[in-house]
């Protein structure tokens, strides 16, 4: 392995470490040199914001790759290498699938404290072959009661901004950070992020998307590992796990700060460029 890649798969391993899921990997022997109904939407109908710039095409200005200080920042990796990239190598555990992520979480996870009120588990719903792929925090209560990723307000809100994109919810996949619901809706806590976070990494790993799109600064802060707020990476590219990722705001915070729809289009319009979609037609 030359130098640059043993150093990046060296980053990405202590990236694991610092989120104490190091063993999930290590225990896999992936190891550098081993290859081997509408809701109310408040004063103006959030969709608006969304499909009436539907008939705008997609902006082509390119975001600006690796805008943040790199101190805090997972190292990229680079696209279309001649190499493995670090997300091709993690997706060799060998024969991993979704539903053995799944059958690993098991129906009645108690590996963290969130598993003490919550009635479902939310694994994730949709094309287990997506190019795109929300990340949201965690499930709230109606994820909860049902069981599947964003069917509340913001989930619905989500359907609307997937299918201004020119896509069905169905054609994207959808996960959380955690996939338990915090008590009163509060963040998930540092430990339950580095419990429950591995089987996030091999969702991404199994599905390899082309676009993951973090929906709001938890699930943002957790993938590039900083504590800078979203406002100061929102709308940037960077290369993460083979995909290119994006951040932006979490459709609750829409649901609340409905101004904010013209930056969240934006960042979707960048994500249709990278996959050639065009937007639906009203
Ligand atoms: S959040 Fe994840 S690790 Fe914690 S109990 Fe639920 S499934 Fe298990």
């Amino acid at each position: 392995m030359d130098p640059a890649k043993r150093a990046r798969v060296e980053a990405w391993l202590q990236y694991g470490e610092d989120l104490g899921i190091g063993p999930y990997f290590r225990d896999r022997a992936v190891t550098p040199g081993n290859d081997g109904a509408s809701p109310a939407l408040g004063p103006a109908p959030l969709s608006q914001g969304f499909a009436a710039n539907a008939a705008a095409p997609p902006s082509t200005t390119p975001g600006r790759a690796f805008a943040l200080g790199a101190s805090n920042l997972m190292p990229p990796v680079a696209l279309g290498a001649a190499e493995p990239s670090l997300f091709e190598i993690a997706s060799r555990i060998e024969g991993d699938t979704l539903e053995r992520i799944r059958e690993d979480i098991g129906a009645d996870c108690a590996r963290c404290k969130l598993s003490k009120a919550r009635k479902n588990i939310v694994f994730g719903v949709g094309n287990p072959k997506a190019d795109l792929v929300f990340i949201g925090e965690g499930p709230g209560h109606d994820e909860d009661v049902q069981g599947e990723p964003f069917v509340g307000r913001a989930g619905k809100l989500l359907t609307q901004m997937i299918e201004a994109m020119g896509l069905r919810r169905e054609d994207v996949y959808i996960c959380n950070v955690v996939k338990c619901r915090p008590p009163e809706n509060r963040l998930p806590e540092k430990d339950e992020i580095a419990t429950c976070s591995p089987f996030l990494l091999r969702q991404i790993a199994v599905i390899q998307p082309k676009v993951l799109c973090a929906l709001g600064a938890c699930a943002a802060q957790t993938l590039l590992q900083t504590t800078q707020g979203i406002s100061r990476f929102r709308g940037e590219w960077f290369d993460m796990l083979g995909a290119k990722f994006i951040a932006t705001y979490h459709p609750a915070y829409l649901l609340r700060n409905p101004s904010a729809k013209g930056e969240v289009w934006k960042d979707l319009q960048k994500i249709m460029t990278v996959l050639g979609l065009q937007p639906r037609r009203r």
